[in-house]
């Protein structure tokens, strides 16, 4: 089962969800990934601390032009999309920071002066926290192509019976490739106007992809309760309601997991994944 952990905005405490179920469920026994694919800003690394004992570069496809081959037809750049590929009367350049990976360019290329080359984006680190297999992604400082990255952490996720994807927040590209393959999507959400602003733009999104989800809503006690009328009155199931306990923050901020911290939190970390179980089953 492969459970996905999103919001539509940062901050909601998605992580905190994602990693300390990963360990509450891998402490009952489940063989359990976590798998960070927040790749511009990973940080389950902070909580679940793990032992990497293996780093991977991630490469795109870029190309690399043979000028002795080129009449600088000018096909290549007429294709590119990004401004990667620019012919000039004498000369093609090529800006590999912008290059989206596609292959438009070599396919157009009558001459076949165009091969592939790979450049690294970015790099994915394999291991280890306890019982749970940790894979996340780091996207190079100046790269923008996130989900080859995150294409990248989910393939060199281990087969287990349990995978817990902590997915960037939004709802933009990068949350699409790390959620499309997902059994359950979970939700995180504040009770604030900004919360639920983002949290109806991530509904949305998770309706179109035709996937299962259900909300969490952090630091309940605080702001209104707009998100809990909006989840009722649209069907949507509320999985667990985490009070805002100054205890979870100062817990948060050691970078510690709040089930082994404040254990009397275990059974409603627990509760989330027993429902999402219910609605999948
Ligand atoms: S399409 Fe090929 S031949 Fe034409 S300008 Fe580009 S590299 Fe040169
Ligand atoms: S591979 Fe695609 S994005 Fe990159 S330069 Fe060629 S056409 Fe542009």
């Amino acid at each position: 089962m492969k459970i996905a952990f999103a919001s539509g905005k940062g901050g909601t405490g998605k992580t905190t969800v994602a990693t300390n179920l990963a360990y509450m469920a891998s402490r009952a026994g489940e063989s359990v990934a976590y798998l960070d694919c927040d790749v511009e800003e990973p940080n389950g690394h902070i909580f679940l601390k793990p032992e990497i004992d293996d780093t991977r570069p991630v490469t795109i496809p870029i190309p690399k032009v043979d000028e002795s081959a080129c009449d600088y037809c000018g096909e290549c750049g007429e294709i590119c999309q990004y401004g990667a590929i620019v012919p000039l009367p004498n000369k093609v350049l090529v800006f590999a920071d912008m290059c989206h990976g596609c292959g438009g360019c070599s396919l157009v290329c009558h001459s076949g002066a165009i091969t592939e080359v790979g450049h690294k984006i970015g790099k994915v680190e394999v291991g280890r926290s306890g019982a749970i297999n940790f894979v996340h992604g780091l996207l190079d400082i100046g790269q923008v192509m996130s989900p080859p990255v995150i294409k990248a952490v989910q393939e060199a996720a281990p087969l287990t019976d349990l995978v817990i994807v902590d997915a960037p927040p939004g709802t933009s590209c990068p949350v699409i490739e790390s959620v499309h393959d997902s059994d359950f999507v979970v939700l995180v959400t504040e009770p604030t106007p900004f919360g639920l602003n983002d949290l109806k733009l991530a509904v949305e999104m998770i309706r179109a992809l035709e996937l299962r989800f259900g909300v969490v809503i952090n630091r309940a006690d605080v702001g209104d309760d707009e998100t809990v009328l909006y989840c009722r009155s649209n069907h949507i199931e509320i999985l667990a309601e985490i009070p805002d306990d100054r205890r979870i923050a100062e817990v948060y901020s050691r970078g510690e997991l709040v089930c082994q911290a404040l254990p009397e939190y275990e059974s409603l970390f627990t509760s989330v994944l027993t429902g999402v179980m219910r609605s999948v089953m």
